[in-house]
């Protein structure tokens, strides 16, 4: 059996060094669920091909159960016939998962545009908890809010210009309410310190590597942060298994964990797969798509045969 690492601890910046480091084991008595959450804004690549079976890999152990989820909150990039491919080129590859869009499960809906209702739900909360407040800046972090930041990079770090003073509402009119984004308040200077499965602990700061974040969109599309935590969390999900890349958003996702009182999965973050030049692969790398390979005569043994781990 795999060890799973849940350990979160959220410590005040300074006080890093002295925190005693306070394990949590209670997931580690559940049966193993793991996930593969591809977004389909385009087709896969090698980079997904080998995050992806990763998860699988690790999933496989007595009574461990792999879910997938269609991860389509943005209308506008989102396209069916990538949605379909996906499923189709991750089956060629050999994965398999026991719960999904195709075969159903327990948890359905696995397609996010599918449980928009829960996740306003949860904005719901957060609103009365006073950890979101309205924003009406239009940045480009806005537009790219509801999906993974693999290929746009970091989100910069928002001023504050709409942050009202804390234990106060936001102050629009009810009547510009429903355009606003929300953002999410980070703590100021407040380490959060997590032990990643593969990475070892990893410490990021509030407030300093990453601001207060897109947590629901002005034109009513929820945030990639709020749905992945919400389905993870819903789901049953023990260990998540994603691109390094993607270190960062987990930080900002275990804030999320800590202010709706859950508990939060362990983590796994997976090496990037880079091209001749050293670049991370992204969509736009059509002929290292999975499809091209294929099509292009090789078999799934030999694309596994070019992952790194
Ligand atoms: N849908 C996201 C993606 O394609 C999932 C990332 C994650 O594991 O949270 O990158």
């Amino acid at each position: 059996r795999l060890q799973q690492t849940p350990a979160t601890s959220f410590v005040p910046a300074d006080r890093v060094d002295r925190m005693a480091w306070n394990q949590r084991n209670t997931t580690r008595m559940k049966p193993y669920r793991g996930r593969v959450a591809p977004t389909p804004t385009g087709l896969l690549h090698l980079g997904h091909a080998q995050t992806f079976w990763i998860a699988h890999q690790r999933a496989r152990q007595p009574d461990g159960k792999l879910v997938y989820r269609t991860e389509d909150l943005d209308p506008q990039r989102c396209k069916t016939e990538f949605a379909d491919a996906a499923l189709e080129d991750l089956k060629w590859l050999g994965i398999d998962w026991d719960e999904g869009p195709d075969c159903g499960g327990e948890y359905a809906p696995y397609i996010q545009s599918q449980r928009i209702e829960r996740y306003r739900e949860l904005l719901e909360t957060l609103k009365t908890l006073g950890l979101v407040y309205p924003c009406r800046c239009s940045r480009k972090d806005v537009i790219e809010a509801v999906t993974a930041p693999h290929e746009t990079g970091e989100e910069p770090l928002y001023p504050g210009t709409c942050r009202p003073a804390l234990g106060q509402a936001g102050t629009f009119e009810a009547d510009t309410a429903a355009r606003v984004n929300w953002r999410f308040r980070v703590p100021s200077a407040e380490a959060v310190v997590f032990e990643d499965g593969r990475l070892g602990q990893q410490s990021f700061t509030a407030a300093r590597d990453f601001g207060d974040f897109v947590f629901w969109r002005h034109d009513d599309v929820p945030s990639y942060q709020l749905a992945v935590v919400a389905d993870d969390h819903d789901m049953g999900i023990t260990e998540v298994v994603r691109g390094e890349d993607l270190l960062k958003c987990t930080a900002r996702q275990l804030l999320i964990y800590r202010a709706l009182g859950w508990e939060a999965p362990a983590f796994h973050h997976c090496p990037l797969v880079t091209d001749e030049d050293g670049e991370r692969l992204a969509k736009r790398h059509d002929s290292l798509s999975l499809k091209a390979m294929r099509e292009a005569g090789l078999t799934p043994e030999m694309i596994r045969a070019k992952f790194i781990e």
